[in-house]
């Protein structure tokens, strides 16, 4: 499958990026120097559904995003600029449900949702049922550093998009034949279902993907960014948690960043990305035991299908998922590893 940017002409710009902006090492014996985590989606993944030629495409595509973020920490980037390129390399691979590749809505058009918040001082920013906008995570970003807004919708945050010099594309950019033929499965089956035993009985074969990262940086810094098309079929201008900030995406240097992915109506009711932070901070949890207490207790009682990624402020990641599968890779100093199954 095509990738719509050249892994090593995205690897020249970041590195030229990161070398304009050199963060001050902090010494620090107990934290590595950097991490990052990354998802490509939760939900259905199970062997019997990838062939083994998509899993190895979608293997290559985690392994290459590690090596975006990667590069960045590696030259003294920060977290922020980890995760935006990071993200946006995702976006750019149809592989995933995010950019291009993104699902389709009920009414065959494709409405893009990210954010990113910056853990040094609570800065975020979010978009929200984009259509035109290349990166939505540039998008989400421009809306942090350069408005004094958090959340943009629509064709409001088009506009902003246009006027900040952020690239646009012709909606039929985001057209993928996978993600129609499964916006087609799924009219069949809400027709067949019903709308509401559709919603919240089926199973997520086809509804979820999403993208997203978080990092800590050599400065000691945290940062997390989430983008996603959100769930195919999905109408009336939705929008799940992926641009809400404390349920999709939550970061904060005292404790954590976190990024989440599944059924956003849950991770929204349930603040999911905000709460891993304050069972950290409130209750004196460790980063596994608060995701854990988030993800494989609290969703799974009341039925939230997926999962999140989280790194914490001495470089520890969680990557917990009630689902099938989750696309998933981290990367540390000296270590690095991506996963689909739940065994792997
Ligand atoms: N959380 C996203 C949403 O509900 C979907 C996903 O993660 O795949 O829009």
């Amino acid at each position: 499958m095509k990738n719509c940017i050249p892994v090593a002409l995205a690897l020249a710009l970041v590195i030229s990026a990161c070398q304009q902006k050199k963060e001050t090492t902090v010494e620090n014996n107990t934290r590595p120097a950097y991490a990052l985590a990354i998802h490509g989606g939760a939900g259905t993944i199970k062997r019997e559904n990838l062939s083994p030629e998509l899993e190895a495409e979608y293997r290559s595509a985690l392994d290459s995003a590690l090596t975006i973020g990667e590069t960045i920490l590696k030259n003294g980037g920060s977290a922020l600029d980890a995760v935006t390129q990071t993200v946006a390399w995702l976006e750019d691979s149809p592989l995933f449900n995010a950019g291009c590749g993104a699902v389709f809505t009920h009414e065959g058009r494709n409405e893009h949702d990210a954010s990113i918040m910056d853990g040094r001082n609570q800065a975020a920013g979010a978009s929200g049922g984009t259509s035109v906008v290349k990166n939505p995570i540039t998008l989400a970003r421009a809306v942090m550093e350069h408005s004094p807004h958090v959340l943009l919708t629509g064709k409001g945050a088009e506009q902003f998009a246009i006027e900040n010099g952020l690239d646009t594309v012709s909606p039929d950019y985001f057209y993928t034949e996978r993600r129609w033929n499964a916006l087609q499965k799924a009219l069949e089956e809400e027709k067949e279902k019903g709308l509401s035993e559709y919603w919240n009985n089926t199973q997520s074969t086809y509804k979820f993907g999403t993208v997203g990262c978080v990092a800590l940086d050599n400065a000691g810094n945290l940062a997390a960014g989430t983008s996603t098309g959100g769930m195919t079929n999905k109408r009336w201008n939705r929008l799940g948690d992926t641009p809400v900030i404390g349920a999709g995406t939550y970061a904060s240097n005292d404790a954590c960043a976190v990024s989440c992915t599944g059924h956003g109506e849950y991770f929204i009711r349930y603040a999911v990305a905000h709460d891993v932070w304050a069972q950290m901070v409130y209750k004196g949890l460790s980063l596994e035991a608060a995701a854990d207490a988030v993800v494989m207790k609290k969703l799974v009682e009341k039925g939230g299908e997926g999962g999140l990624i989280a790194v914490d402020k001495a470089g520890n990641i969680a990557l917990p998922f009630n689902s099938a599968g989750m696309y998933r890779g981290y990367v540390k100093p000296g270590e690095r590893k991506v996963m689909i199954y739940k065994e792997d």
